[in-house]
């Protein structure tokens, strides 16, 4: 069977290799931790930094095709690999993705809105009036995740604190938008002409991390449609290949603002690993492989639960499972990882039941027993 390649090998890495695996094709893993959790689904775990020249040419000369499970890869590697081997997303997908300031002129060039924002460079872009993104989020450009890497102002004197604060990286200003709701879609695009996007969730977030989501999303379906028209439009506009997560803000007056692009399967898409018969690493197998997008109806209404390390007990005991177990409509998913950190993502699990409102209910309540 042809050896597809992964770079990186976290619970992204080990859900891709789960569903290659089942798929009949054997993996290679690119890590250099040897407690990667997707080492235990690999035929092979290269033990190197991403980055590593002698080790990725090792994976163009044994992969029939590679991807990747984060956006922080080296796109020039990406692109080299590309040269000898078949890769998905393409090195200039990844680029685009890992930098908030390409990712939103890219945004708005494909015709889709995003927060109000200032791209600063450097010390003199932030020497201009500020009032239009203010009240703000300043965002590293590149690095940020989880909330991290931002820092929220309300004058003009807080935003060029902070900027100084962050070491004077390239940063944007983006306007504090009044929230209403976040959803996200994931869109699997193999070519023009092939592909699909899978039901709307809708995201709650604790403390800048993922909490929960909720599928469907509770909002009018025409507004759902057009969130996925858009997430389609956007991976039409960078000719993506592969699997492409895409994150929007609800505003009071129920228009859409695209926040952020993940060039990969994304956690708020872990619920089609249970209520979709194609889940988002099936299609993510799919695309790099060249096959057709699966199905992506939605079986069930379906709410996924984040399990931060925070649920472990103090001397990293494990929560107590009995509870959810038992429950015949939950199913449990853990990333095997060893330490058990404050807001280290360690599973998740979902549940599925006649409609949203009630799965949330019951997950809620499920949270609670562990
Ligand atoms: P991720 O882990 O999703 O990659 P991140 O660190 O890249 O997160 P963002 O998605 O940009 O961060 O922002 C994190 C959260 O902060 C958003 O989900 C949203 O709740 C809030 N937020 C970000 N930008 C804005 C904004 N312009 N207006 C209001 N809230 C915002
Ligand atoms: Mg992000
Ligand atoms: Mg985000």
């Amino acid at each position: 069977p042809a050896m597809l390649g992964i770079l990186g090998g976290g619970q992204l890495g080990r859900m891709f290799a789960v569903a290659a695996k089942t798929m009949g094709y054997c993996v290679t893993v690119l890590d250099p931790d040897e407690n990667a959790p997707a080492a235990a689904f690999a035929d092979r775990h290269i033990r190197a930094p991403y980055n590593d020249p002698a080790a990725l040419r090792e994976l163009a000369q044994s992969c029939a095709a590679v991807t990747t499970e984060f956006e922080n890869v080296n796109a020039d590697a990406m692109r080299e690999l590309a040269k000898t081997t078949r890769v998905s997303p393409s090195g200039d997908c990844v680029a685009i993705a890992q930098d908030r300031i390409a990712e939103k002129s890219w945004i708005n060039k494909a015709g889709l809105p995003t927060a109000p924002y200032l791209a600063i460079e450097s010390v003199e872009d932030i020497q201009v009036d500020l009032a239009p993104y203010l009240p703000g989020i300043l965002k590293t450009a590149r690095l940020g995740y989880d909330g991290k890497g931002q820092a929220r102002v309300k004058t003009a004197a807080e935003a060029r604190a902070a900027y100084a604060n962050l070491g004077g990286q390239a940063c944007v200003l983006e306007k504090m938008l009044d929230l209403k709701l976040e959803v996200s879609a994931i869109v699997t695009r193999v070519s023009a002409a092939q592909s699909a996007v899978f039901p709307l969730a809708e995201n709650i977030h604790k403390d800048g991390i993922l909490d929960e989501s909720i599928v469907p999303a509770r909002i009018a379906p025409a507004l759902a449609a057009q969130a996925q028209e858009m997430a389609r439009k956007l991976a039409d506009a960078l000719d993506y290949v592969g699997v492409l997560a895409v994150e929007f803000f609800v505003l009071a007056d129920d228009s859409l603002v695209v926040n952020e692009i993940a060039p990969r399967p994304h956690n708020s898409g872990h619920y089609t690993l249970t209520a979709c018969l194609t889940d988002q690493f099936q299609q993510q197998v799919r695309a790099l492989c060249g096959l057709l997008p699966g199905k992506t109806d939605l079986l069930s209404p379906v709410v996924m639960v984040n399990l931060l390390g925070d649920v472990w007990k103090e001397n990293g005991g494990e929560p107590n499972w009995d509870v959810l177990m038992e429950a015949p409509n939950a199913q449990l998913h853990l990333y095997g990882k060893k330490a058990a950190r404050p807001g280290r993502k360690m599973g998740h699990f979902n549940v599925m039941a006649a409609t949203a409102d009630d799965a949330l209910e019951q997950a809620r309540a499920l949270k609670d027993t562990l």
